[in-house]
Formats: structure tokens, sequence, C-alpha cells
């Protein structure tokens, strides 16, 4: 049994605190796709944790944690990763990775932060951790597999072509010093023993596990609105976030994923740059962003204050599509608490004439909000275990929105932690049945 934990909007929808909660009934745990570059953030019985690469089961005895084909292996903040919660006394997490997935080089770190110095005001927001030049390299086939580091006249050869490449580009267009292949070479080498104990071959122990009838959770990493196909290009990541990627970043059919849960966030919040039709700013964004979240709505991996705006019927409809959603996780839900009048974006009016169906970008660009104001219920919603129990109001919030969106919410997150989950019956799930 195949589950797909993801996102629908701009990430950090709660997608960690979902698959580690899942992760409690689950045997394994995949990351599929991206790199170090965002962040899960987990409160759990250990302590608070930002996770960048290892999939959010990791804190359970029970479960094996796996990389994926699919995902941007940086070997060293893995490292530090694993260290860091050893440290904490969690228990030595098994930890397979796969030996098709691709390396993050120190010289695509290089050239993401030498690319956005370039571009200047007119950058991306990336996070820097290499993740364009890995997936242009991957794609350009002059990326390095983890198996390509056990075969020295391989490696030595790649990076010898690579480097004169590479030094093209540092020399006259960055003016940056040059790569040297003995010391790219060594490098490697340590990363050689950094990985060597974990390296498997992936889709085969999955191929294993789904015969055997073990659970398997395929982890995302961002949201549907940053998939480089069908988001917000090109302000957007560069590896599929959709569900439907978990097949090739992981090696098993499509077919096989039964379930997809996609994280939608009560309220919107994106990073980087790009349009953002709900957005809001001011002293109202101030306010949502400090409530928001576990402590704040601040990038895991960089730190610094995510843009926020009203929950988007819009976009949501359109991210709950793409991954072609069978079950809504609505989360984050108790940070809107405080407000006496929820606004909603129900609709884009582009060129004069109002749309709820996601447009593309250009025409996004252009797009302007449609709210409708929801009644607040002004209540702590933390703790509250059943559906019936939450305020009226907080429940005609939650349906509206998933009249709204067409896809059923069965989970409702009311806090941070594990336990802080609502399960309901939606109408929605028993029409689909
Ligand atoms: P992810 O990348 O999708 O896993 O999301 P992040 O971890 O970046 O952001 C989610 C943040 O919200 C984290 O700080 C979580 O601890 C926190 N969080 C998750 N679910 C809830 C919830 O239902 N309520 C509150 N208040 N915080 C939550």
């Amino acid at each position: 049994m195949v589950k797909a934990v993801v996102g629908a909007n701009w990430g950090d929808e709660g997608k960690g605190k979902i698959t580690d909660m899942l992760s409690e009934k689950a045997d394994i745990i995949v990351r599929f796709q991206g790199g170090a570059n965002a962040g899960h953030t987990i409160v759990n019985n250990y302590g608070k944790f930002a996770l960048h690469t290892l999939p959010s089961g990791v804190f359970y005895d029970h479960t094996t944690s796996v990389i994926g084909n699919g995902v941007a292996l940086n070997i060293p903040a893995l490292f530090n990763e694993i260290n860091e919660i050893c440290e904490k006394d969690v228990p030595t997490p098994k930890i397979l990775v796969s030996d098709r997935a691709q390396i993050v080089m120190p010289y695509h770190i290089l050239f993401d932060q030498y690319e956005e110095e370039r571009l200047g005001g007119k950058s991306f927001g990336s996070t820097k951790s290499g993740i364009a030049p890995f997936y242009s390299d991957k794609y350009a086939k002059i990326g390095f597999q983890v198996s390509e580091l056990f075969d020295e006249e391989t490696l030595k050869d790649k990076v010898e072509r690579v480097c004169e490449l590479k030094n093209v580009l540092l020399e006259h267009m960055y003016h940056k010093p040059k790569l040297q292949a003995e010391e790219l070479l060594a490098t490697l080498h340590e990363y050689r023993e950094m990985v060597a104990p974990y390296v498997a071959d992936v889709s085969l122990f999955l191929d294993k596990a789904m015969k055997a009838g073990k659970t398997i959770l395929l982890e995302g990493q961002l949201g549907t609105l940053k998939d480089p196909d069908h988001g917000i290009y090109p302000m957007v990541t560069s590896s599929s976030t959709l569900a439907s990627y978990g097949a090739i970043g992981a090696g098993i059919p499509p077919y096989e994923i039964k379930e997809i849960i996609t994280v939608v966030k009560a309220y919107s919040s994106a990073v980087g740059a790009g349009a953002f039709v709900s957005e809001i700013f001011g002293d109202e964004a101030n306010e949502l962003r400090m409530r928001g979240g576990d402590g704040g709505e601040f990038g895991a991996t960089t730190g610094r204050p995510r843009r926020m705006g009203w929950f988007d019927c819009v976009a949501s409809k359109y991210g709950c599509r793409l991954q072609g959603t069978t079950d809504v996780a609505f989360t984050v839900l108790d940070v809107l608490g405080y407000l006496d009048e929820i606004p909603v974006c129900i609709g884009y009016e582009v060129d004069g004439a109002v749309t709820t169906d996601f447009p593309v970008t250009v025409k996004l660009e252009k797009a302007k909000p449609v709210l409708k104001v929801l009644e607040g219920w002004k209540e702590d919603i933390r703790g509250i275990k059943e559906y019936e129990q939450l305020p009226e109001k907080c429940r005609t919030y939650i349906e509206f929105v998933e009249e709204q969106i067409g896809y059923p919410i069965t989970m409702i997150s009311n806090g941070p932690k594990r336990s802080d989950i609502i399960y309901r019956n939606s109408p929605l799930k028993k029409a689909e049945s």
C-alpha cells in the first residue's frame, strides 16, 4: 500500500507534521524529489527538528527512511542531520540511499549563489542550496550518480570533464576562482565514505516491500504551485512536486499509489518571488506571520519571513486537482482563531472577467483577488478532538473551503503536535465511494 503526502500550495503547508503522524502506521517513508532547499519542522517527544533531507518518519524505530533516486542528495547535509537527531537521543535510524540518486556538488551551491548575484534584483529568491544547477546538470547528463562514486575510473574521468566545462563559466562569466580536479576528487572520496553504509537498490527494495504488504509513504517537498510544469513557472523549484512524480522519484509503478493526501493550509504563505494573488501586507500580514505555524512563518532553511495571504480557493482547488487528491489534510487552522472576520479568495479577476480556474503565469500576474468575508470563531481550538466540538463558525469555514475546492477534507490539524488532529467523515468522500 503506497500513500503520498504532498502539498497543494507553495510549500510549508505542514506536510512534515502529517507525514510524521502517518508514519506511526507506516513501514517505509520515502523522499522522492527536491533537496536540502526546503525544510520540514517537526515537534515530537524528542524535541523540535528542522529536517531538510531525511524523511519526516525518521523518529520512529519501526520505520525505514529512504532517499529516492529523484532527490538532490547533499551528502554532508544528510550526515549533519543524522548526527543531529542521534545527539538528541532519537534511536539510530535505518536509512537507505538510492544508488541512482545524484549528488549535489559543492560547485552547484557556488553556481546557485553566483547566478543569484548576477541576476541582482531579478533573482529567483533561491535558497542557494544548489538545486537549480543540480537538476540542470542531471538533465544535461553531467551529474554524478551515487553509484559512480564506487567506480574510480568513471569518477576521475568525469571530474576532469566537468571541471573543464565549469571552469569556462567560472572564469569568463562569473569571474570567480576555478575548480581544481584533484580537490573535487578528494571531496567525492569523502562523500563515498559517508554514504557507503546506506547505498541500496531502492526500487528493488520497494518492490519487495510492496509484495510483502508493507505500507510506504511518499513524502513530497514544497507544493503544486512550485512544480516546474504546473506551477508558477519560472518562479518554481527544479523538480516535480506532484504525487505522480513519486512513482519516478522512488522507482515504483504509478498505479501503486492508492492514497494521495494533499496538505492544504488554512491561510496562504509563500517564499521567494512570483505572483501571489491573495497576498496581504502591512500590519495585517505581520500579525498573521507572527501567529502562524508554530512560532511564526519564517523559512525553515533560511529564516527569512514568509509572504502571507488569505486562503486561496482558486490556487488550492488547482493544487488539489494536479496532485490527484483522495484526501485533504487541512492544517494550521488553530492560527486563525484571533480574527473577527476571515477573508477568503474565491475567484481571480483577470482582464475584467472572474475565473475560478488557476491561470498560466502571464495571466496570473494580472489577477486580482475576489474576496468573500467569513465570520471568525474567536476561540482557541487546540486540544479539540472531535469535529462536532469545533465552533460552528469554524466548521462553516472548513465546509465552505471544501465546497470551493471540491476535494474531501478528512483531516483537520489544529496544532503542531502529532496528536493535534481531528478526523472527519466528509460528504465528498462518501459520494466518491
Ligand atoms: P512543510 O514543509 O509542509 O512540512 O511545512 P513546515 O514544516 O515548513 O511548516 C509548517 C509549520 O507549521 C511547522 O512549524 C509546524 O510545526 C507547524 N504546524 C503544522 N501543523 C500545524 C497546525 O495544525 N497548527 C499549528 N499552529 N502549527 C502547525
